[in-house]
């Protein structure tokens, strides 16, 4: 392409401090290094985790910052030594990269990798320097992959190839809302049929814990959200129950004991908060109950349990992006999404253009959108 080499000048979304406002400017994008990969963003969506970061509250993070980590793109030009994508490929950006040789990647059993942000800060590339350049200051990366910008640089372990008939509108989503949610029920708590789910937060991440569910063969599927305007959706993609804590005189997590005699099978915690965190945990069945956390609480945040909530025999666990090793598990993901195994669509309540990102952080905020899709 004819920008190839070339430093590219285009515009993104900066976090200059935490808890500043995200003000869009024009940055200097420079050529991929070698094996890296500089790809012109098509569509991102807005997830909870870009307003945590924008906030200062997530682990790991420098300022200033270009946020954004659900996009889907097509490939503008490859450094050296690049083989798994080449210009004009469409591209889905992985926030969690697989290296393909550690010993994460090298274990079935998990889709974590030494090169991931909680080992290791990716707010700059491999290399330790950054791609973005604005008013003369370096502008760190976010989880490698930035996509709230126009162009963006990223290491070659953290791009997916995929089908060029999906529309990268929606396909954006796999990048990570609904993975996450989705891989939490599949493959993170295993959920089986017949079972009772309880899931805290409904947002993308949690109606898409919920879709989990019910493609699992779940009975019963109680949705709790301190938003009532969650419910019609989530009641839509197969949620039996939907409750508010605030209408309860006790804590939710006896009201969720009482209708499901013991606890439920699985429940999950999936907006970020250390009460419903404690919730979701004291709420599953004591002895084969298991536990997972999705949300991510802030920075450095700590949560006193009782020990004895585990000695019978409950699990409680995490998942990062639903447990999916992403370079393997994306493409199909859209595969079957082309498929139409499942429903992104849904999702998605609203489309704006990248230069309303700060209305679509809004809705967010207020709890008025499930994923906004900004096109660029
Ligand atoms: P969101 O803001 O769209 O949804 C969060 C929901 O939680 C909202 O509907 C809100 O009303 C609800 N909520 C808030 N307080 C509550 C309470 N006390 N009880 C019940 N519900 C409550 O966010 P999202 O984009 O769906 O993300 C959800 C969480 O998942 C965030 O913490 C995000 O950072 C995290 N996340 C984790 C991963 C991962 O890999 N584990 C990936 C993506 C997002
Ligand atoms: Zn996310
Ligand atoms: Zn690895």
């Amino acid at each position: 392409m004819a920008t190839s080499g070339k430093v590219i000048k285009c515009k993104a979304a900066v976090a200059w401090a935490a808890g500043k406002p995200l003000s869009i400017e024009e940055v200097e994008v420079a050529p991929p290094k070698a094996g890296e990969v500089r790809i012109k963003m098509v569509a991102t969506g807005i997830c909870h985790t870009d307003e945590h970061l924008r906030q200062g509250l997530f682990p790991n993070a420098d300022f200033p910052v270009i946020p954004g980590h659900e996009g889907a793109g097509i490939v503008e030009s490859i450094g050296e030594g690049v083989t798994s994508v080449t210009p004009g490929d469409k591209v889905i950006l992985l926030c969690v990269p697989q290296c393909g040789k550690c010993s994460f990647c090298l274990n079935p059993e998990t889709n974590f990798c030494v090169k991931e942000h909680m080992f290791e800060s990716q707010c700059v590339l491999p290399d330790k320097t950054t791609r973005f350049t604005c008013k003369g200051q370096q502008i760190h990366h976010f989880f490698w992959v930035s996509t709230f910008a126009e162009y963006t640089v990223v290491p070659q372990y953290a791009v997916a190839k995929i089908d060029a008939a999906a529309p990268l509108d929606k396909v954006c989503l796999l990048a990570c809302g609904f993975p996450t949610g989705y891989g939490a029920a599949i493959n993170a708590a295993k959920v089986k049929p017949g079972s009772s789910c309880a899931v805290f937060g409904l947002g993308g991440v949690g109606l898409s814990v919920v879709m989990g569910c019910k493609a699992a063969g779940a009975s019963r599927i109680i949705a709790i959200d301190v938003n009532k305007d969650k419910f019609a959706k989530a009641r839509e993609l197969g949620a039996t129950d939907c409750i508010n804590p605030q209408d309860f005189n006790k804590p939710i997590h006896e009201v969720l004991i009482e209708m499901t005699t013991y606890g439920a099978d699985y429940t999950f915690e999936a907006a970020g908060k250390l009460d419903t965190l404690a919730a979701a945990m004291t709420s599953c069945n004591p002895s084969t109950g298991v536990c997972v956390m999705v949300g991510v609480p802030k920075a450095g945040s700590m949560l006193t349990i009782d020990p004895m909530l585990l000695l019978t025999g409950r699990v409680w666990k995490g998942t990062i992006l639903g447990g999916w090793k992403m370079r393997d598990s994306i493409p199909k993901l859209v595969s079957s999404y082309l498929e139409k195994k499942f429903d992104l669509d849904v999702l998605i309540t609203h489309t704006l253009p990248f230069a309303k990102l700060e209305e679509g952080l809004e809705l967010l905020r207020a709890g008025k959108s499930i994923r906004t899709v900004l096109l660029f």
